[in-house]
């Protein structure tokens, strides 16, 4: 044949591959090996350090068919970002083979983010025949964990937490198969030879008579009790949603107020049955990320008051491991199904210390012997936007609009921490870690940098930080010798991280609402208008600048911010308003009155999300909050939708003077305006005067796109009345929505700064 081929046209077309992307313990090379066989092509795949690579040999036409369907037919928790591919010269080649991985190099091959068990395997789970009946951590190349299981790279086996458990001759033949679906799935395992579940008393005793840990679980929380449940990025604490005793135990012993808690529907009919789902809402509750879904309750939903008080949504999720799943098999009715942690806490994971820290709240514990490396909560979202970005979207690449020349680490804010890596056009943001100010979580944060560091070989050489020197995420950044440092304003921040999501540089003009940052002036930003992208911004208007009486107290008790927007519309110190009455002591209203007027330990700040508060400690609807952002929630909860006027807020040079439309509120509610109205009619006010301000702004610089972003903005009344006026007005509108809209993206936002910012060495 060799001596033909001299002078006959080719017959055989060879090509090299290469694929990028999250391609590794993803199903990826069997998926190659099994399409190479359909079409009777010759050659071989394996993995590299940066993803997968292939040759294949064939007719020219059957080549070609083969490339075509290598992305469009890719396995489910692949992510092709890039196919790479050259002519080779044919050489005859026989077969098809999976060659061994070629470990050397730098990592650049993407470890996937933990994904639900899928249809194959919930069939096994559910099969009284498959010897993986029943057994809490069934899984394959297209479901399981990844993420929260992995301690390095290359991404095998040895270096997950699956590395102690040695695989039976059943599983090693599943896993060397590349027909198998569990070809190289690195947490394969079954009863005779992986991880085991175990049903726990507070003492840490195996209780008696449990064969089957599960079902022992179960029939106790259908008796009441409360349990600690080992998922798959932390601890749980599980009880009937319906029995009212059980959740109010579990607020009690939890202390944690009034924050909801979250649901585990049986499944999508369950789910339907607690909450009004629309069908983008239902796509999101069965995808294998898995995020507990914010939608509105179902009138008579069988859900204990105390799971969500005052609140018009409930966050509801399906199950996503095979344990799960049994759970709420057995029970056939829908759980509580909470972070364990005592209120500002991170999630407990590691066995011991969850024992230790759950044993005054859990009456049993449901555990596994399978380590959890690093702890991941739920992600939380609603249709169209997310508000907690980690478990099934962590470690995700996300993309840069400018590529970072050199390798950067951006730290983030403080409270809904998050850090990002990132290299050339790729940007990896971190799981939700949490409050920074907690020690724990602290030191959470620096080994998940170092992981991430290792994970995607990332040896950053640049640090963005936020402005504000107190942040610990900035000490952070400035204990980390001898790099470049870059100080990225939070607002800016905020802005970069919708740009740069929707793949754009600006510039732009940005309405920025959130609770505080600090801003170039040093006072506390938080109600922004800012014209500018990626490359620098100059602040173009905000909110009316007040007092902030007493700091961080003020953020706790919302009274204070009814005092400090009535002195300053009133110009005087303010009279109690009825609705306080009784609620406020009159001498510490007095007091703080005293303190707006002097301006002792009271900062001035913009914040929107302090005006929210104002509006509703003025409505009576809330003085003192127990979680962040409280306040705003209550009042949006409040609207009545069936409303249409709207507050006046003049805006001037920029300036949005909310004085008229806070004496407007005070009226109203003296007058025995509805607050449900009242309330309405402030968020129809300020999205119409944040709208109008951008729309000037965006004139006067002849800009032609807003972006609206920052926690405030997760508030859907002022987001889409905000968003339809900017559009009126003829301008282009960019939202969040890949990212949160809270503090959760700044660090991506600082990355997208700084990687715009810095040139190459
Ligand atoms: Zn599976
Ligand atoms: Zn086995
Ligand atoms: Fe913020």
């Amino acid at each position: 044949m060799s001596g033909a081929a001299l002078s006959a046209p080719p017959l055989l077309r060879r090509v090299h591959l290469r694929v990028e992307g999250t391609v590794q313990g993803v199903g990826f090379r069997p998926h190659v090996h099994r399409l190479a066989g359909e079409l009777a092509l010759a050659g071989w795949v394996r993995n590299d350090h940066r993803g997968v690579v292939a040759e294949v040999e064939g007719g020219p036409l059957a080549v070609e068919a083969f490339l075509r369907r290598l992305a469009d037919d890719a396995p489910p928790l692949s992510q092709v970002e890039r196919v790479l591919v050259v002519d080779a010269a044919a050489t005859g080649e026989r077969g098809f083979v999976i060659a061994e991985s070629d470990a050397a190099g730098a990592a650049n091959a993407l470890v996937a983010p933990d994904a639900a068990t899928c249809e194959d395997c919930l069939r096994e789970l559910r099969d009284s025949a498959d010897r993986r009946f029943r057994y809490p951590f069934v899984n394959c190349t297209n479901c399981g964990p990844r993420y929260t299981i992995v301690r390095g790279v290359p991404y095998d086996r040895p270096s997950t937490t699956m590395a102690g458990f040695a695989m039976c001759a059943a599983c090693r033949a599943e896993y060397d198969d590349p027909a198998d679906r569990r070809f190289h799935a690195q947490p394969n395992a079954c009863p005779d030879c992986g991880p085991r579940a175990r049903l726990l008393d507070a003492n840490g005793s195996e209780v008696a008579g449990a064969d089957d840990a599960v079902a022992g679980a179960a029939a106790a929380l259908r008796r009441g009790a409360i349990v600690a449940v080992k998922g798959l990025g932390g601890y749980h604490l599980a009880c009937l949603a319906a029995d009212a005793d059980a959740v109010g135990e579990l607020r009690t012993r939890k202390h944690r107020e009034d924050r909801p808690f979250a649901l585990l529907a049986t499944d999508l009919a369950g789910a339907r049955e607690l909450v009004e789902l629309s069908s983008s809402a239902e796509a999101l509750l069965v995808a294998p990320e898995r995020p507990i879904v914010l939608a509105p309750r179902r009138d008579g939903a069988a859900v204990a008051d105390a799971v969500a008080p005052g609140h018009p949504e409930l966050g509801v999720m399906l199950p996503y491991t095979p344990l799960h799943h049994l759970l709420a098999d057995d029970l056939g009715a829908p759980l509580v199904l909470t972070s364990a942690n005592v209120s500002d806490e991170p999630i407990a994971y590691r066995d011991e210390e969850a024992r230790q820290r759950l044993r005054s709240i859990a009456d049993l514990f449901l555990v596994h012997d399978r380590p959890i490396h690093t702890r991941v909560d739920d992600s939380v979202v609603r249709p169209g936007m997310i508000l907690r970005r980690s478990r099934g979207h962590v470690p995700r690449a996300l993309v840069l609009p400018v590529p970072a020349a050199r390798h950067l680490l951006a730290c983030g804010a403080e409270l809904k921490s998050t850090f990002c890596l990132a290299r050339e056009e790729r940007a990896w943001l971190s799981h939700h870690v949490g409050d920074l100010k907690n020690v724990e979580t602290l030191a959470s944060y620096g080994e998940g940098v170092e992981l991430l560091q290792r994970l995607f070989a990332v040896v950053p050489e640049v640090v963005a930080h936020d402005l504000h020197p107190d942040y610990l995420s900035t000490r952070f950044a400035l204990g980390r010798d001898g790099l470049q440092t870059v100080a990225v304003g939070h607002h800016h921040a905020h802005l970069a991280a919708c740009l740069a999501e929707h793949g754009e540089v600006g510039p732009a003009i940005g309405a920025i609402f959130d609770g505080a940052g600090l801003g170039a002036d040093g006072t506390v930003w938080g109600g922004e208008l800012l014209a500018g992208g990626l490359d620098g911004y100059a602040r173009a208007g905000h909110l009316w600048p007040v007092r902030l009486p007493g700091g961080d107290r003020a953020v706790r008790q919302p009274w204070r911010m009814a005092c400090a927007w009535l002195a300053e519309a009133l110009g005087e110190p303010p009279p109690l308003p009825p609705a306080l009455a009784g609620r406020v002591d009159p001498g510490a209203w007095r007091a703080v009155s005293e303190m707006v007027r002097t301006g002792l330990a009271s900062p001035v700040t913009t914040s929107a999300g302090r005006l929210f508060d104002a509006v509703a400690a003025v409505c009576g609807l809330r003085t003192d909050v127990t979680y962040e952002g409280q306040a705003a929630i209550e009042l949006e909860a409040a609207c009545d939708p069936a409303e249409r006027g709207a507050y006046e807020l003049p805006v001037e040079g920029g300036v949005l003077d909310a004085r008229p439309l806070v004496l407007a509120v005070a009226r109203d509610v003296e007058r025995g305006v509805a607050s449900g109205v009242v309330a309405t009619r402030f968020h129809h006010g300020l999205a119409d005067a944040t709208a109008e301000a951008c729309t000037q702004a965006a004139r006067e610089r002849a800009m032609a796109t807003a972006v609206l972003s920052g926690g405030a903005f997760q508030n859907r009344r002022l987001l889409e009345r905000t968003a339809a006026g900017l559009r009126t007005a003829g301008l282009r509108v960019l939202v969040p929505e890949r990212l949160p809209a809270n503090d959760g993206a700044i660090a991506f936002g600082q990355a997208a700064v700084a990687a715009a910012s810095t040139t190459a060495p």
